[in-house]
């Protein structure tokens, strides 16, 4: 089939809710993708920051292979070996205690608003608050929607899930002023992604560590899209030197197999006790088989100071091309999560980019968003932004 045939198909028979470009994605290898007419895209969205080892990863492809010839699905009324395998071997990479399994960032994210309330419920305290972000993104979830700090997705789907604020991200003191005796938890990205590519500062993650321990409030950090690598660290809060109560997974963890985790402490582990929370196919054996090569992969000694090399090669050389183009304002963001904000709305700049072969995505309406697969090698750099220096020679000037 054609990309203008599967299209076709797709608008009589599949619900519009997405913006999509019009290409039809049929294989990928490592850095690339190609269409459905054989064209062939160097891939910097990766699935918007899933496929964290490229497309079709032999060894992962491996483990689904042969997980899928043992057992698919086990129901959570039975253990599974994966499933319990990828818990330890989570714990152990980022110095928490247990693990709950979902299958995308906004279900783990209903799960942490649920953790946060019974573990105060089950103290006998009525504290259901939870503090969230302005200009944050947590999903499309009714929950996650309303932890999601930005109207534009909200609107129409009022009434809201009730017991959520929001304060300014980098702002302590805002926190602080919405902080009563009714607040469970704080909930924050340590870089907003869909917001912006906008960093916490470290005083201000530091802050609110401070401020939950001292208010006896839970930290719960959304790193759906920072964590497992991303950031340059296995989590971006190793970057601020905390540990949070709770930390949400999902993206990278089965890098392109649909997979999340919740992972928090043995104390508010306690929050929830047997028919609280469950998913019927959250930490199905396959998915936790991929994800726990996924994370064996990741914590080979060598892995992340290749992403870090890799990351400053890519920052420098975007700082570089941002210098020569007068509509670019800064290059932000951590590891290989990185945007170049412009002064103007970028979509345009991202289907210059797709013609000419590189796969982009914005971040908000005017960041150009980077989020290669981690294992990406500095010769694919090099060819990524010999495309995007020629799109950005012809943005704006096609007639
Ligand atoms: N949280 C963050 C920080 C995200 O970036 C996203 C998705 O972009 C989500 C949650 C939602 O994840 P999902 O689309 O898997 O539900």
């Amino acid at each position: 089939m054609s990309n203008q045939a599967i299209i076709d198909k797709g608008q009589q028979y599949v619900m519009n809710t997405y913006g999509r470009s019009p290409i039809a994605l049929v294989k990928g290898q490592g850095s690339w993708a190609w269409d459905a007419e054989g064209k062939r895209y160097l891939d910097f969205m990766g699935g918007i920051a899933v496929c964290a080892l490229g497309h079709a990863h032999p060894e992962l492809t491996a483990v689904l292979r042969e997980q899928g010839a043992r057992l698919w699905h086990c129901s959570n009324i039975y253990w599974n070996q994966p499933q319990v395998e990828l818990a330890e071997k989570l714990c152990s990479a980022t110095g928490m205690d247990k693990a709950f399994f979902a299958n995308s960032g906004a279900e783990v994210n209903e799960g942490a608003i649920k953790l946060a309330r019974k573990y105060f419920y089950r103290r006998g305290e009525n504290r259901y608050q939870i503090i969230a972000f302005n200009n944050s993104f947590h999903g499309r979830t009714t929950g996650a929607l309303a932890l999601t700090g930005q109207t534009k997705y909200q609107q129409g789907f009022e009434p809201l899930l009730p017991g959520i604020e929001y304060a300014e991200f980098n702002n302590l003191a805002s926190v602080e002023a919405l902080i009563s005796d009714e607040t469970c938890a704080v909930m924050v990205e340590p870089v907003q992604g869909e917001g912006g590519i906008n960093p916490a500062s470290p005083s201000f993650m530091q802050g609110l560590r401070d401020l939950c321990s001292k208010e006896g409030i839970l930290l719960i950090l959304d790193e759906v899209q920072t964590g497992l690598g991303r950031t340059g660290k296995m989590m971006a809060f190793q970057h601020y030197n905390i540990r949070p109560d709770i930390v949400t997974l999902a993206k990278a963890l089965g890098g392109g197999f649909p997979v999340g985790a919740l992972l928090t402490t043995n104390e508010v582990a306690t929050g929830f006790a047997p028919g609280d929370h469950a998913s019927t196919f959250g930490g199905n054996p396959l998915a936790c088989a991929v994800g726990s090569k996924m994370i064996e992969i990741l914590s080979a000694p060598s892995f992340l100071k290749q992403v870090g090399e890799v990351s400053s090669y890519l920052k420098g050389k975007l700082e570089a091309i941002a210098r020569k183009d007068e509509r670019a304002i800064a290059v932000k963001g951590m590891g290989l999560l990185l945007g170049i904000e412009f002064s103007v709305e970028v979509k345009e700049l991202v289907d210059i980019c797709l013609g000419n072969g590189l796969l982009l995505i914005s971040a908000g309406p005017k960041v150009l968003r980077f989020v290669p697969p981690l294992n990406i090698t500095s010769t694919e750099v090099d060819h990524a932004l010999g495309i995007l220096e020629q799109s950005l020679a012809s943005w704006g000037r096609t007639p």
